[in-house]
């Protein structure tokens, strides 16, 4: 992809702070990090999305994340990590290049997500809405399997 910001730290024509690098995968420093020492793991393929990305890149990539916030976790003696993964403009997604956040988190950071519970207006509400989801799992299921 050209234009992608990332696609373009991959090829070497952006600069970033690179912490690993292999034959699937970089990780680089968020260069406007929520929490101090936040972290990208993006593939070195472009997929838009979680869902554009094949099965078996993610597994590769989710596993990579776990390393990763180990080595963060060692490195900077955090309390705690948070995984983030946003697809689409609704959920915050900027750059159009699939990426885990990985921001370490401190006792002491003062960072809170801006995470307000709802409530369902009664458990029919609820169930409608799980019964739609697992309408068109089972459809999916039974596609595979016909
Ligand atoms: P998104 O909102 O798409 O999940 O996250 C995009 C992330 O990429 C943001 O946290 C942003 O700070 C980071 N970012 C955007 N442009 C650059 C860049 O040129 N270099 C680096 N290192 N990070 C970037
Ligand atoms: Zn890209």
């Amino acid at each position: 992809m050209q234009d992608c910001i990332f696609c373009r730290i991959i090829r070497g024509e952006l600069p970033a702070t690179r912490i690993h690098e292999d034959n699937d995968a970089i990780v680089f420093m968020d260069i406007g990090p929520v929490v101090k020492g936040h972290l990208l793991v993006i593939p070195k393929e472009h997929y838009a999305n979680l869902e554009e990305t094949p099965a078996a890149v993610l597994a590769k990539l989710i596993a990579l994340v776990q390393k990763i916030a180990a080595a963060q976790k060692k490195a900077l003696r955090t309390d705690g990590v948070n995984i983030m993964q946003s697809n689409g403009r609704a959920a915050g997604q900027v750059v159009d290049h699939i990426h885990f956040h990985v921001i370490p988190r401190f006792l002491s950071d003062g960072h809170h997500w801006n995470w307000k519970a709802q409530k369902y207006a009664d458990s029919g509400e609820m169930q409608a809405l799980a019964d739609k989801i697992k309408g068109i799992l089972s459809g999916a299921s039974s596609q595979q399997s016909g």
